[in-house]
């Protein structure tokens, strides 16, 4: 079992792919649904049909540009639902402001728009905040919610030989999160999920990263304030273009990591 990274590239990416992730196994399970998805999965040599299950992160356009596609194509020519992941939070979020985009349709006469239900599209699995949640065989994911303008996922891939943390969009800002934690606004558990050890815990960290000051991003200073040891085991993602690599690391679109076995990028 391996993850691919697919794109590596912030919304604004005109250089490469958004960021987006495949892991590969007896089920191939996309992490989030990018613009241009089914012509990456063509050059990396996967179809649609091959992909068995979506992880979804958040509703931003980067993420989901491509999920309509892929939910339109597994209904209507392979006829099957796509099993999607996601927390309850995030669902809520898909099903009433991103599905109403494309619900309608015409009925088999074209004669008139029939409404259609989310769940005709979708068979939706709640990962679960509290534990890990079994997404295949001898894989696992643990989430968070992170710090982002809409409710946003970080994930912990889990299987028997490691743990591959990926931050999915979000503002890893400590001194901001003190202040959120001491005026009430996230409660301890979610403070040390996002600011403590449950990511930096990880063998091999995925992370987002800006040198923008403010917005809703996280600032490479941030990262590097870690320490050597956090940062020699992470890789950058969601780089704008142009992004120039200091002492992190930035993944490579295609790079694949072994997720039982000897730890190998390659
Ligand atoms: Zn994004």
């Amino acid at each position: 079992m391996e993850l691919e990274v697919l794109g590596i590239g912030n919304a604004f990416t005109a250089t490469h792919y958004n960021t987006s992730f495949l892991i590969r196994g007896s089920e191939n399970i996309l992490i989030d649904g990018p613009q241009g998805l089914l012509r990456c999965l063509r050059e990396r040599n996967v179809t649609a049909e091959e992909i068995a299950g979506v992880i979804v992160t958040h509703i931003h356009g980067d993420h989901t540009a491509g999920l309509e596609t892929l939910l339109l194509y597994k209904r209507y020519c392979q006829g099957c639902r796509t099993p999607l992941f996601t927390s309850r939070k995030v669902y809520e979020q898909l099903s009433t402001r991103f599905f109403p985009g494309f619900a309608d349709t015409f009925d088999t006469e074209m004669r008139r728009i029939v409404g259609t239900e989310f769940e005709e599209y979708v068979d939706f699995r709640e990962l679960d905040e509290e534990g890990a949640t079994q997404i295949t065989e001898g894989l696992s994911v643990e989430i968070r919610h992170n710090w982002h303008p809409t409710p946003t996922l970080g994930l912990k891939l889990k299987t028997r030989d490691r743990t591959v943390g990926i931050s999915g969009d979000t503002c890893f800002r400590p001194r901001l999160l003190r202040q959120l934690r001491e005026d009430g606004t996230i409660s301890e558990q979610q403070y040390d999920r996002l600011a403590g050890n449950w990511l930096w815990d990880s063998d091999l960290i995925y992370h987002e990263v800006d040198r923008v000051p403010g917005g809703p991003h996280t600032h490479e200073d941030d990262l590097l304030a870690l320490g050597t040891d956090t940062c020699s085991r992470m890789r950058l993602t969601h780089v704008p273009d142009g992004f120039e690599e200091r002492d992190i690391p930035i993944a490579s679109e295609g790079e694949r990591v072994k997720l039982v076995g000897p730890l190998e990028i390659h």
